[in-house]
């Protein structure tokens, strides 16, 4: 693959977090974590597994998933938000890593609810952080309301923490604002329904006895047998189309297709978009 990526002089950007596209007058503009790009044909292949958004009201909205580098956080605050088992983890993870180097900076840990899930095992060694000293400072309640770039262009998350209704419709609010560099967000997963629907992908909603794959409620994406999405040039492949998806067919009826996600689908999905997608250039 590597060798194929040299010989081709194929331009791959890691770290790059697709965020959303529009139709442009010449093909489409697709913006994403660090830049924007112009394209003629897309192909989504985000799998499906896809982060839940914060949901923050403003620009500044990058925010790190998972615990890469525990180094880059010693000797800075940090905020850990989710209340599962991932958060967690990377709670007692970083806090260890801090001890380690004597670094005396508080995570911060929050949760939208009141109650944090995690189970006995993650309990255990969060426990044993919080014995050995970590310093382990949990925010219930919390609400992370804005991302904004400061005066200094650094881009910070506010969290709302308090709010006492101070009567006559007046509320006295409590926030804290931290660097978007020290925080890391575990908040879950979600199929890529929501971006399909963000960026005008029809789909169909399964009632009851309307699909026979796709549960009750679930979004399946409508595409071409080539993988084309109801938007010319946009084709969605892979594991972001299982476990089915509704196939349009050349007379114009509709089939839900059972889509299994497995790394031979995702390629055979693959092969027969870009197939299609040279076919139409040299048409
Ligand atoms: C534990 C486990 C074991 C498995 N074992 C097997 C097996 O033995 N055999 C088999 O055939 N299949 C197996 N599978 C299934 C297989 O991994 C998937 O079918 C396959 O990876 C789907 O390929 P994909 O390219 O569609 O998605 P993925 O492999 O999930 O790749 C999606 C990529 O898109 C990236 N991405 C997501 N969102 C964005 C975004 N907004 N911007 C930019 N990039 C983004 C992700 O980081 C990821 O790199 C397994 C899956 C799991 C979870």
């Amino acid at each position: 693959m590597e060798a194929l990526v040299a010989e081709r002089d194929i331009a791959i950007q890691f770290q790059q977090e697709f965020k959303t596209l529009e139709s442009g007058r010449d093909g489409f503009v697709v913006t994403a974590s660090r830049g924007r790009f112009r394209a003629k044909t897309i192909i989504l292949a985000f799998g499906s597994n896809i982060p839940v958004d914060l949901g923050v009201y403003g620009e500044a909205k990058t925010i790190a998933r998972t615990l890469d580098n525990p180094k880059d956080h010693i000797g800075f605050s940090t905020l850990i938000i989710g209340g599962g088992n991932a958060a967690a983890d990377v709670v007692a993870a970083l806090s260890r890593a801090k001890r380690d180097a004597d670094d005396a900076t508080p995570i911060f840990w929050s949760n939208r609810t009141e109650h944090f899930e995690i189970n006995k095992d993650v309990a255990r060694d969060l426990g044993e952080e919080i014995l050995l000293g970590g310093h382990i400072r949990i925010l219930q309640g919390a609400q992370p309301r804005i991302g904004e770039v400061d005066e200094d262009g650094v881009d910070r998350l506010t969290i709302l923490t308090q709010e006492i209704d101070a009567g006559s419709g007046v509320f006295l609010k409590q926030a804290m604002s931290f660097p978007m560099k020290h925080v890391i967000a575990c908040i879950g997963t979600q199929g890529p329904g929501p971006i399909f629907e963000q960026i005008g992908l029809q789909q169909i909603t399964c009632t009851e006895g309307v699909c026979r794959i796709g549960k009750e409620g679930a979004q399946l994406v409508i595409l071409s047998p080539d993988h084309q999405s109801s938007t010319k040039g946009i084709y969605a492949i892979g594991g972001a189309v299982s476990p089915a998806y509704i196939e349009i067919q050349e007379e114009g009826s509709f089939k839900e297709r059972k889509h299994t996600n497995l790394i031979f689908t995702a390629v055979a999905d693959a092969v027969r978009a870009v197939d299609h997608i040279a076919a139409q250039r040299t048409a």
